[in-house]
C-alpha cells in the first residue's frame, strides 16, 4: 500500500513511545481548530490512512477505536504530518458528524467565556 497522498513518512518510519504509541493532535482542516488529543499505534495509523477516517488505540479500552464507529461522528482525514522528530502527529481532519466530545460538543477543548491565561477549562 502506498502512503501516498498522506505525506513523506510510512507509518514504520515513525518513532513510537515504550507503550507502541504515538500521540496525534486533531486540528480541523477547514478552520484550524484543535479538537482533541488521541494516541494511535502503528496498527491504528495504518487504518486510519487505509481508511480515510481516524483510528485510535484507546488506552483505557486498549482496543483499536475507529472513532464515530458508535456515534456516527467520523473524522475524514484530509492529511496527516509529522513533527520534525516524527514523535507527535497533527492529524487535520473534517467532521463529518457534530464533533469529537462524549457531551456532543465540537470540540474536547471547551472555551470559556471569560478566558484568562492563568485558568485551565475542560470539558466535563
Ligand atoms: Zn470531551
Amino acid at each position: 500500500m502506498t502512503d501516498e497522498p498522506f505525506g513523506r513518512y510510512t507509518p514504520s518510519d515513525l518513532s513510537f513511545d515504550d507503550r507502541g504509541l504515538i500521540p496525534a493532535i486533531i486540528q480541523v482542516a477547514s478552520t484550524g481548530e484543535v479538537v482533541m488529543l488521541g494516541y494511535m499505534n502503528e496498527e491504528s495509523l495504518r487504518r486510519t490512512l487505509a481508511l480515510g477516517q481516524a483510528v485510535f488505540w484507546s488506552r483505557s479500552r486498549e482496543e483499536l477505536w475507529h472513532k464515530g464507529a458508535t456515534s456516527g461522528d467520523y473524522l475524514d482525514v484530509v492529511e496527516v504530518l509529522a513533527d520534525c522528530d516524527q514523535d507527535t502527529l497533527v492529524v487535520k481532519v473534517e467532521l463529518a458528524g457534530r464533533g469529537v466530545c462524549h457531551t456532543g460538543a465540537r470540540s474536547d477543548f471547551l472555551e470559556a467565556d471569560d478566558a484568562t491565561p492563568r485558568r485551565v477549562v475542560a470539558c466535563r
